[in-house]
């Protein structure tokens, strides 16, 4: 029997699974390489504006409280221009390409596997600034926050949204990377084996990777039910090892760490070749392309001959967990996964949002089990400290909520607001004690 999780969203029947193909975008116009979103860092340029760029070179860092990790360029040209934020602080970089593209040299560990320290590979993979979900935000800070503390290591394999094919394309297209990095992971967390999680229905990814682990001990495959939102890492621990997480980041907890198949490859590239992290696979329709991170949003479209002015609405994201998209000229971002194109009959427009029946609907398909029309409600009120008491940072922002309310109340959104506000130092001057 397939493992699952409870609550979710049972909409990936129709997909047809298949050994998806990597297409390289060719080279864009430019990139951009946004470090705007992270409230609690600095972006500090090591360019100026006409220095010449190599892909593969560090053109800065991104500094927090705690350290710092370096920004790659994916592209070589020149340093068009030094964004600015809101605060007049740098907050990012354009680099304009080049007709012949260039790469800084780079080198790889030289020596075994068991020569390598987990302290080693945690700096190795620091310095490439690979990216992992959560509130970690990089491999490093997770593979610090887990270290000797984990009984159990999960490979994701399974896709993250309906139609989305980037994760297989990944594995499909280097698997020895995938596995060598999860190796690599392995060493440094101090665990024996790998247990990979992959919808049962994925029967040519699981044939792939079955052919390449054979009997190997340190890896097993753990079938997973085609179920959104599968790949999210509450709900795989909970379909693998029976555990509910409180929260999207609780190692010390669960015992139980998850890692996607593209961290894998990335850690396993980093480790043997030195290359750093400057893109990544983008599901574009029935493509999924290879971009460097920062390349515009439109440059894939027209790659893929999408007419932006037919669609409806595009996507960053798959159709539950994106955003729609203001503009096109938008860059490329590590979460990237997709850019979706809604066309004209692909929904029925969305009616007016009702007031909350209290039908539950919502807390059924909820895979963190929290209550999603209490949030939303402390959220609408402005009682932002109060969301806390209600699990708000169990919330993996999957969308499942939205999608079954018959009050088409924007949940999600909601608690998203929430839990920005949350963080933010003072209290808001409109937030009450009143009880909901
Ligand atoms: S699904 Fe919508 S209407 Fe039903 S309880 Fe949740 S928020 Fe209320
Ligand atoms: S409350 Fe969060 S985790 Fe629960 S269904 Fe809604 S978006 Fe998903």
């Amino acid at each position: 029997m397939a493992l699952t999780f409870s609550g979710g969203l049972d909409l990936q029947k129709s997909r047809k699974a298949s050994l998806n193909r990597i297409t390289a975008l060719p080279t864009p116009r430019y990139i951009t390489l946004d470090c705007s979103g992270d409230k609690n860092a600095a972006f500090k340029p090591f360019l100026a504006v006409g220095e010449h760029v190599n892909a593969y070179q560090c053109v800065g860092e991104r500094v927090f409280g705690d350290g710092s990790v370096p920004v790659y360029s994916g592209i070589s040209g020149t340093v068009k221009e030094i964004v600015a934020g809101a605060d007049g602080q740098p907050s990012g970089m354009i680099i304009g390409y080049e007709e012949k593209q260039q790469k800084a040299e780079i080198k790889g560990y030289g020596g075994t596997l068991a020569e390598l320290t987990p302290e080693k590979i945690t700096e190795i993979v620091k310095n490439a600034a690979i990216p992992c979900r959560g509130s970690y935000g990089f491999a490093y800070k997770r593979l610090q926050a887990a270290s000797g503390k984990l009984k159990r290591f999960i490979l994701n394999c399974c896709e993250s949204e309906p139609g989305l094919t980037s994760r297989s394309a990944v594995i499909t297209d280097d698997v020895d990377a995938v596995l060598n990095g999860a190796k690599i992971i392995m060493h440094a967390l101090d665990i024996r084996n790998c247990e990979i999680a992959v919808e049962r229905e994925n029967g040519p990814v699981i044939d792939l990777i079955s052919s390449k682990i054979k009997r190997n001990s340190l890896f097993s495959i753990r079938k997973t039910k085609q179920k959104y939102p599968q790949d999210e890492e509450i709900a795989l621990i909970y379909a693998i090892c029976g555990v509910q997480a409180l929260d999207a980041d609780e190692p010390e907890r669960t015992k139980c760490a998850v890692f996607d198949a593209e961290t894998a490859a990335d850690v396993y590239r980093a480790v043997v070749y030195g290359v750093p992290y400057c893109e990544r696979v983008v599901t574009v329709e029935s493509e999924n392309l290879l971009c460097p991170i920062g390349a515009p949003v439109l440059d894939l479209l027209e790659f893929c001959n999408v007419h932006a002015e037919t669609a409806v609405k595009i996507i960053s994201g798959g159709p539950l967990r994106g955003e729609v998209l203001k503009k096109l000229d938008e860059p490329v971002r590590p979460d990237s996964a997709a850019i979706t194109v809604i066309y004209e009959g692909d929904g029925s427009p969305i009616p007016e949002m009702t007031q909350c029946n209290l039908c539950g609907r919502c807390v059924n398909v909820c895979p963190s089990r929290i209550i999603p029309y209490k949030l939303a409600e402390l959220s609408r009120q402005k009682k932002y400290s109060k969301c806390a008491d209600y699990g708000i940072s169990a919330c993996c922002e999957c969308g499942c909520c939205d999608y079954v309310c018959p009050a088409y109340i924007p949940i999600k959104k909601l608690i998203r607001t929430a839990k920005h506000k949350k963080t933010a130092p003072k209290r808001d001057k409109n937030e009450t004690d009143k009880p909901v």
